[in-house]
């Protein structure tokens, strides 16, 4: 088993895995930090701004904010710059966010690999369904828009970043998590089960910000492009494709679905017939290239932030010795 693993191994994972370190660190640090404030400890860690990827909704509202008032949301700067940064991202390198970066995507990969452990293979929903399927985290994307972007006025957005429950809305997410009822669970163990049987099944038919960043990669310059003379038409591209693309029939693949991945690339056979390229002639980028990039240019992005003051709240800690005791009222 180890040995298939090791064969499997790519750049791509070793990205994934040091994403999700440092997802798992900003995790336990905020449960630490939560915790000495709740004990009314001497604060010795200040609060991981990290967090803030993990409140898309809240990034959204503060992006309409910014649009209309032209002031930076004070409350989850990080949240937004990491959403401006996924964008970015996907403009430059198709969903690459989602393949190479996101602890959903790594943990949805693991959750489809038990399932070939198991059966051999992942199963695919049928054409049509997968169709319909396909659609919903669009109309859960243009649900969200509508009611932020056509539905608040600045004014409005800019009040909700002030409010207590966007204020706490980090703590809200970890007590569900750690508080987690019957339906929850029931939810989430249904997603786990059906990620086993079905790959990707979160990100290809659920995730509104896949659904995003989709729309905005279809403007990336790079990407997957076949060489129409050297192909031998083998079809080991679109075996290997974990998001079900006909890259065999493609010239490129302009997919909102492509996720960078480079899968097919790595297994195509003929040398130089698959890459990941802005035109025809040009270079191409190989997945160590683009491992640098996307690395360099995450980092590049934070130091951005953080020189600027995008990164850290403005909230003081009296703030969250105020709020946090209150959590569960707040909201309500
Ligand atoms: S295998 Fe190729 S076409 Fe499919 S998602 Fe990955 S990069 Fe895109
Ligand atoms: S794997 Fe390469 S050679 Fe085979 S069909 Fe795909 S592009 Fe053509």
């Amino acid at each position: 088993m180890f040995a298939r693993l090791r064969k499997h191994a790519s750049i791509r994972h070793v990205v994934q895995i040091l994403f999700a370190i440092a997802v798992a660190y900003i995790g336990i640090t905020f449960v630490l930090f939560v915790d000495q404030v709740l004990n009314n400890s001497l604060p010795s860690l200040s609060r991981p701004a990290g967090v803030e990827a993990f409140l898309p909704i809240s990034a959204l509202v503060g992006l309409k904010a910014w649009i209309a008032t032209g002031v930076f949301d004070p409350i989850h700067p990080a949240g937004l710059m990491i959403f401006l940064a996924a964008i970015a991202v996907s403009l430059l390198f198709k969903r690459a966010f989602c393949s190479w970066i996101c602890p959903i995507g790594t943990l949805s990969e693991g959750l489809a690999m038990i399932g070939r452990m198991i059966f051999g293979r992942n199963f695919r929903v049928p054409k049509v369904l997968d169709y319909f399927l396909r659609s919903l985290k669009y109309i859960i994307l243009f649900f969200f828009v509508m009611v932020i972007f056509f539905g608040m006025s600045g004014a409005e957005a800019t009040a909700f970043l002030q409010t207590p429950y966007n204020m706490v809305s980090d703590v809200k997410m970890l007590k569900f998590v750690q508080h987690i009822g019957t339906f929850g669970m029931t939810v989430i163990g249904l997603l786990v089960m059906l990620s086993i049987i079905y790959e990707n099944f979160w990100c290809r038919y659920l995730c509104p910000y896949g659904g995003l960043l989709g729309l905005f990669s279809i403007l990336s310059p790079f990407k997957v492009t076949r060489n129409l003379t050297t192909c031998i038409g083998c079809g080991k591209c679109t075996k290997s494709c974990p998001n079900h693309i006909q890259v065999e029939q493609a010239d490129r693949v302009w997919s909102p679905e492509c996720t960078g991945c480079l899968n097919c690339i790595q297994q195509c056979p003929v040398k130089e017939t698959l890459e990941f390229k802005a035109a025809k002639g040009k270079r191409s980028l190989s997945p160590k290239i683009l491992a640098c990039c996307l690395l360099v240019m995450w980092a590049v992005w934070i130091i951005i932030a953080k020189s600027t003051g995008h990164w850290e709240t403005h909230m003081t800690m009296e703030m969250y010795r105020g709020l946090i005791p209150m959590v569960d009222q707040i909201g309500q």
